[in-house]
């Protein structure tokens, strides 16, 4: 990582630094922080006399070299200090709550527009809604492009920025296109690399955020973080890690609730942790507790499955969903355990 003397390194500046990375077969990567750009020199980066050439250039301050399996998200990393805001809400200063329903119902607008009317007027600060679905049954509902519309439309009737899954290219190029302002990749796609590697190509240079599931198929830590690595280093650092429940589940639960891993992940990676409670119990039922568990492990926010009708939604709202007045009593209650963080 190569940390300027200023802000920002201009053009001229920028081009000495990559002719010097290649001359060692390394190239630079940039990533635009708000207050400060980042330089990522990629590659083996341990040459001397390369460390050498670039430290001595006047408008270096220096090298950080992290050994690390993930070294742009680090907690080392100076990415550490990029602030990352969505929704209005700086993470880390106040809890994130996106909420909304698993799946839009192409038939029904109407139900997702008074849903996230009803989320906003109850503290959501993000609506999430899922255009295209990642079904274990094949004859399930799959998702309709439709439905992309019908989320932007909700964004502008409400103001909420919007997050939906993408699964393939043909997805993540639509979603570009319509304004999506955060990605899901889901628990079935964490470990998809060249989906993670596109996805990362394509916010590059675009306010767009990426929300991480963590696999199901619990594996080490490092492994989901490496994971974002995949996104974050095309040059966005934008991204949130999601806790979401492991297999095998625990008995009475969907899956095995892992917000727990919280703290583990805060130890090794400055990215923020947003835990979906909805797929980690998968009961309406437990959605508060687990949500309640997961702020008092630290999380820095929530991604909730909710819907006005839950019994009427798709997906998986009729046994998951929770509804607005539900969850304005959540949220209530999660912000009070976020106060009692601090004492
Ligand atoms: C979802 O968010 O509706 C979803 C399918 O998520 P996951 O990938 O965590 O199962
Ligand atoms: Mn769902």
């Amino acid at each position: 990582m190569i940390i300027p003397k200023k802000t920002k390194l201009s053009d001229d500046e920028l081009g000495r630094v990559v002719k010097i990375a290649e001359d060692f077969g390394c190239r630079i990567q940039v990533i635009e922080g708000v207050a400060q750009s980042i330089y990522a020199l990629v590659g083996d980066e341990r040459h001397e006399l390369l460390i050498n050439r670039i430290e001595g250039l006047p408008y270096i301050d220096r090298i950080d070299t992290i050994q690390s399996p993930h070294k742009l998200l680090d907690i080392r990393s100076e990415l550490r200090n990029h602030p990352i805001s969505f929704g209005g809400v700086e993470l880390g200063k106040e809890l994130l709550l996106i909420a909304g329903p698993c799946t839009i119902d192409p038939r029904n607008p109407q139900r997702l527009y008074e849903t996230a009317h009803a989320l906003k007027e109850a503290g959501a600060q993000a609506l999430r809604g899922g255009v295209w679905k990642p079904r274990t049954n094949p004859y399930s509902y799959q998702g309709d492009n439709k439905c992309l519309d019908i989320l932007m439309e909700a964004s502008r009737k409400t103001g909420l920025p919007v997050n939906t899954e993408v699964m393939d290219e043909g997805h993540l190029e639509m979603a570009i296109d319509a304004g999506v302002h955060m990605l899901q990749i889901g628990t079935r796609n964490a470990l998809n690399y060249s989906l993670l590697s596109q996805v990362g190509k394509a916010i590059d240079g675009k306010d767009t955020f990426v929300l991480l599931k963590r696999g199901r198929h619990m594996g080490p830590i490092d492994e989901f973080i490496s994971a974002a690595e995949y996104v974050v280093n095309y040059g966005n650092p934008n991204i949130m890690l999601c806790p979401r429940g492991t297999l095998p589940g625990l008995e009475g639960y969907r899956n095995h609730p892992d917000e727990s891993i919280t703290p583990l992940l805060k130890e090794k990676t400055w990215a923020p942790v947003v835990v979906d409670p909805s797929h980690s119990v998968g009961k309406a039922v437990y959605v508060e507790s687990c949500s309640m568990s997961a702020v008092a492990y630290g999380a820095d926010g929530l991604c909730i499955e909710c819907n006005i009708e839950p019994t009427r939604g798709l997906g998986d709202d009729p046994k998951q969903a929770i509804r607005p007045d539900e969850f304005r009593r959540l949220a209530e209650k999660c912000r009070e355990i976020w106060k009692l963080r601090s004492l």
